[in-house]
């Protein structure tokens, strides 16, 4: 790919994507292998005017050492010095660029309890650092090839051609191409994605009722007063940031605890490094009660048990099938992507940016109100080109909202 096409995206996520401010910090998470573009992003950091900029490296390979040799016990562990470094991140309040690369098979052959029951331990000591950052600071998560990715993705092509066409898919799904304005595609996008909300918020849901020929019956109850947001989000401040590029959803967090019925997944979810797929999850008085996996199954039935909330919904989203990664029908393996491929439902922690007023609300408060709480939140996909969506408001009105896969309002 070209350098100066690879400088844009890279621009793009600094100006569009975390909206860096004059004299913020910036922290770049990148893997070892990615130190090129990482370079680009800090330099396009530094010149949209921050203060300093701090990369923080990973390493998949190293990582699943660290699972194969360490006990639960110790990786489970955070030391002084990592809650230093997230407290001074709460302090400081950066912009968090996240460049994502994983190869989706790097966790394969790792213990999935010893993983599951470190990362569950770890998240719990973070969470109150993550709570402290909700909606005070920027970030985005973005994406570029490894080589590893990029092979799992085209498995027929030698690895720096599938690394190429990786770049090609990812281009085109976050609107970067050699001669167009990214930034002011994405004010179009953000504009569009804005216009379908306002419209689902309008409405004031009560619920809504999934289904597809291929199993999908689904009820699901939505929180008074709560909203649909998509495309970028907007701190107190008024800085306007987005959060995930690309980005193709309409999402809201639905009432925890209220829904029937049953969720059929329509494409593999990449979890941990691990593969869940052909699965569906069965919902009773809210709870996944049962779910069956062709592939994956032990891992799924460990995911929905991790804690209370890990059973419960916390993301209902829209996504139509015009979206330009299901356009592209690739299976990128990365959530980033694929989310935004389908329609989907996430387990877990719920958004609760979505309940007007939420600032000021305690966290109990909040769970009151109907928003999921759990460590993890992990979507998986139910969207196919035969699923419709029908809402009911809350004045007794029948309303389609999606029909073949795509919007009907
Ligand atoms: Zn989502």
């Amino acid at each position: 790919m070209k350098k100066s096409v690879i400088r844009k995206y890279a621009q793009l996520a600094v100006r569009c994507g975390a909206a860096l401010k004059k004299g913020q910090g910036c922290v770049i998470y990148a893997e070892v292998e990615q130190h090129e573009f990482a370079e680009l992003v800090a330099e396009e950091a530094y010149r949209a005017g921050a203060k300093w900029v701090m990369l923080q490296w990973s390493d998949q390979v190293f990582a699943k050492l660290k699972y194969r040799h360490e006990t639960v016990t110790q990786l489970s562990q955070v030391a002084e010095w990592e809650k230093a470094r997230q407290q001074h991140l709460v302090d400081t309040l950066p912009a968090l660029i996240h460049i994502s690369s994983e190869d989706p098979d790097g966790l394969k052959g790792v213990n999935v309890e010893k993983l599951q029951k470190s990362s569950a331990a770890r998240g719990k000591v973070f969470k109150p650092y993550r709570e402290a950052m909700d909606n005070k600071n920027q970030w985005t998560i973005i994406a570029v090839p490894s080589k590893k990715w990029a092979k799992k993705v085209f498995p027929g092509e030698r690895s720096s051609a599938a690394v190429e066409k990786l770049w090609e898919a990812i281009l085109k799904t976050v609107r970067v191409t050699e001669d167009n304005d990214p930034v002011a595609e994405w004010e179009a996008h953000n504009a569009r994605l804005k216009g379908h909300c306002e419209k689902l918020n309008a409405l004031d849901l009560d619920y809504v009722h999934y289904q597809a020929p291929n199993g999908t019956d689904f009820k699901c109850w939505l929180i008074p007063g709560a909203q649909w947001h998509g495309g970028g989000d907007t701190l107190p401040d008024g800085t306007f940031f987005n959060p995930n590029m690309p980005t193709e959803e309409a999402f809201t967090s639905p009432m925890r605890g209220r829904c029937e019925g049953t969720l059929v997944s329509t494409m593999p979810l990449s979890y941990q490094g691990n593969l869940i797929d052909k699965f569906s999850v069965t919902f009773e008085n809210g709870k996944a009660v049962s779910c069956k996996a062709e592939q994956g199954q032990a891992l799924l039935e460990r995911m929905i048990a991790l804690d209370e909330g890990a059973a419960m919904l916390g993301e209902l989203a829209l996504v139509p099938v015009e979206s330009p990664i299901y356009q592209e029908g690739i299976l990128f393996y990365n959530t980033l992507f694929d989310e935004n491929a389908a329609c989907h439902v996430a387990l877990g922690r719920g958004f609760n940016e979505v309940v007007p007023g939420f600032e000021n609300m305690s966290a109990e408060e909040l769970k009151a109100r109907g928003i999921n709480d759990s460590i993890i939140h992990v979507d998986f996909m139910i969207g196919c080109p035969e699923l419709s969506v029908t809402g009911y408001t809350r004045d007794g009105r029948e309303v389609k909202i999606f029909e073949n896969g795509s919007w009907a309002i």
